[in-house]
């Protein structure tokens, strides 16, 4: 008997507990949030729910994330940069050149030219 008191309540589908449904302990995780402001949020939800991906910050009222290296809606440091901008960092304009050589020569084989 001293084993049931420990699990009491635990399973679903066990007996109706003892105590009232509002002292019975319902598994919890506790998960942080960061807004871009750098406010910490924890909250405790059940531990089967899924981790909400935004949560208001109650400080700032901004969107906040589970990632604190990542919060939502941040102003990254690097400024925007075009994909054609990322290309040209990794090739030089020969190399592009030749990327676009080489695929002209394939869709002209593709249609039947020579
Ligand atoms: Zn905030």
């Amino acid at each position: 008997m001293s084993n049931g008191n420990v699990i009491r309540g635990a399973r679903v589908g066990s007996a109706p507990p003892r105590h009232p449904e509002r002292h019975r302990p319902v598994p919890c995780r506790s998960v942080s949030f960061w807004c871009r402001n750098g406010h910490r949020t924890d909250i405790r939800i059940a531990a089967d729910a899924a981790t909400p991906e935004l949560w208001d910050c109650p400080r700032c009222g901004l969107p906040a994330g589970p990632d604190a290296q990542d919060p939502p809606g941040r102003v990254r440091a690097e400024p925007y940069k075009t994909h054609l901008a990322y290309v040209k960092e990794r090739r030089t304009d020969a190399e592009g050149e030749a990327i676009l050589a080489e695929a002209l020569a394939a869709l002209r084989h593709r249609r039947g030219e020579r």
